[in-house]
């Protein structure tokens, strides 16, 4: 067993240790076993964060330096390819925005420092603010777009940032995975202790059997069904930040039918 842990120290790989022998040893074997698989996940975790940032780097950067070098190239001089162009940029660089806010969620996840900088919100207000960007993507993509919002929503305590965070990432994931044509509905209301933010998308659902898989971190769905982007870290993030204020994420969906994620924030009334 001293072998085994030094072997650990050094960094070699070691393989499961027989649980057998004198209580003590027993147990101090299980636990070097529990501490190896803990170590095993760690470092796929940590491959798997380099292969995704890599590729979620690589490609947007590429498309950038592609557009930039077709404007040097003499493409500024078409009005609408440079505009076409430009569009095109931004939407890249919006993409790298949303990878770093992701980056910096896990960096709060992995410090454990989740600091809510909580102020007096009136919640009708913060939802219409955030939603606005929202609706913009989701008609771009060609998304119908419908909000609800039943009877007056509470003015409470949250920080305003980090919960449109939360909300952000179950808004981008709706507008990701619904294909064109499709639609997205957002309900919102409040009952004596709680208030509620439902996402409803038409896309392609998901199977019960990943539901509670998604919110892990990296955790992506069937390559299939996946949209190349995206890091598998949105949903795991967003029930950190929803977490950290009392609050939860439901999701309910049927595979072809859609999928409704409902975020609960709890009211205290201001
Ligand atoms: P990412 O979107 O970067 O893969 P998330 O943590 O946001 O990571 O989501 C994890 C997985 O959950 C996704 O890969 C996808 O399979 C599934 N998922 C999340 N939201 C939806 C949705 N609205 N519709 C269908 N699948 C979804």
């Amino acid at each position: 067993m001293t072998d085994a842990v030094h072997r650990l120290i050094t960094g070699e790989q070691i393989e499961v240790l027989p649980e057998t022998g004198p209580k003590e040893a027993q147990a101090l074997a299980q636990e070097v076993n529990a501490l190896v698989a803990r170590l095993r996940s760690l470092e796929q975790a940590r491959r798997k964060l380099l292969a995704n940032l890599v590729h979620e780097l690589g490609r947007p950067l590429g498309a950038i330096l592609s557009a930039i070098q077709a404007l040097l190239g003499g493409a500024d001089q078409d009005a609408s390819l440079r505009t076409d162009l430009l569009a095109g940029m931004e939407s890249e660089v919006r993409r790298l925005h949303r990878l770093l806010d992701d980056l910096a969620g896990l960096h709060d996840q992995v410090v454990g420092g989740l600091e809510l900088a909580r102020e007096t919100v009136d919640l009708g207000a913060w939802l219409a603010d955030t939603l606005a960007p929202w609706r913009q993507a989701a008609h771009e993509r060609g998304l119908d777009w419908k909000v609800t919002v039943s009877g007056t929503l509470p003015i409470t305590t949250l920080d305003p940032d980090r919960m449109a965070q939360a909300l952000g990432n179950l808004l981008s994931n709706a507008i990701k995975y619904t294909p064109r044509g499709g639609s997205i509905s957002v309900e919102a209301g409040a009952d004596a202790d709680a208030a509620w933010v439902t996402v409803r998308d038409s896309g392609p659902g998901i199977p019960p059997t990943e539901q509670e898989r998604i919110f892990t971190p990296f955790y992506r769905g069937q390559s299939d069904r996946r949209f190349p982007q995206g890091m598998g870290l949105g949903l795991s993030i967003a029930r950190d930040l929803v977490t950290a204020h009392g609050g939860r994420i439901e999701v309910d969906s049927t595979p072809s039918r859609g999928s409704a994620f409902t975020l609960w924030i709890p009211t205290e009334r201001a």
